[in-house]
């Protein structure tokens, strides 16, 4: 059997004296695809962070492809294969390809155009934005390329922290629909969101609250929880109006 792409076991963690996440487990799947909800603070961003290891876990463990992951800092985690987009995930001053170019790293320049074709097949649309300033883009094009630029360092485990952040609804349907296509390829992620919509590209859910799980399992089962679905759905009915 593969091993799990990502496993998390009792975590917590938190800043200085102010703990954030208390005892947090979960697993993800290779090739499987995860939302982690929660409302504003309910310590997603952190979680994330535990995992890139920008954040230390107080306690607990993290695995990634089977490998004890929690002593080994961001550089060595990002070569391990997991790749991190913030909520801000581009740098709008530079041109779509610089942006791409960053996200390869230290990749030679066949790797960099071998990745570049596997980017310009899940997303067409960026090959006549090559040089465009990515802050010129739209709001649903701007997070392709954060997307995009993260797929460049090749990642066993794409982490996305937030994607429908700043964006309308509009953009948000789009990115989701970005978000399908990676699916599609056999991507594996981890979507922190306050936004279910994020929920039709997933395979299961987690909910945070208060820095805590206090749902794990399959979408049908969340879409099945009558009390979850209506304050999840309520929330979001908030935020189109
Ligand atoms: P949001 O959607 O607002 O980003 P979130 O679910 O991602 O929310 P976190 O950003 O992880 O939540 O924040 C969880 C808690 O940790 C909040 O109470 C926040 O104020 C606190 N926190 C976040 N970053 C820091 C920090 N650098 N120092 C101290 N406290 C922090």
């Amino acid at each position: 059997m593969e091993p799990l792409a990502l496993e998390i076991n009792g975590v917590s963690s938190g800043y200085g004296r102010v703990q954030v996440l208390w005892d947090v487990s979960f697993t993800v799947n290779q090739g499987s695809v995860i939302v982690l909800l929660g409302a504003n603070g309910a310590g997603k961003t952190t979680l994330l962070k535990v995992i890139v290891g920008l954040v230390k876990a107080w306690s607990g463990e993290v695995k990634a492809f089977g490998e004890d992951i929690g002593r080994l800092n961001t550089a060595r985690r990002v070569r391990n294969g997991i790749a991190y987009m913030s909520e801000q995930g581009i740098f709008p001053g530079l041109s779509v390809r610089e942006n791409l170019a960053l996200g390869a790293g230290r990749a030679s320049k066949a790797e960099v155009r071998e990745r570049l074709s596997l980017v310009y097949d899940m997303f067409p649309e960026l090959v006549e934005r090559g040089k465009s300033l990515a802050g010129s883009l739209s709001g649903g094009q701007r997070k392709m390329v954060g997307i995009s630029k993260c797929l460049m360092a090749k990642p066993k485990l794409l982490i996305l922290d937030e994607p429908s952040s700043g964006l309308s609804p509009k953009f948000v349907a789009e990115v989701v629909e970005q978000l399908h296509t990676l699916r599609s390829f056999g991507i594996t992620m981890v979507i922190a969101e306050q936004n279910v919509s994020f929920l039709e590209t997933a395979d299961s859910a987690c909910v945070l609250e208060g820095g805590r799980i206090n749902f794990s399992g399959g979408v049908d089962e969340f879409e099945g929880d009558e009390a979850l679905h209506a304050a999840f759905f309520g929330l979001e009915g908030i935020q189109e109006v």
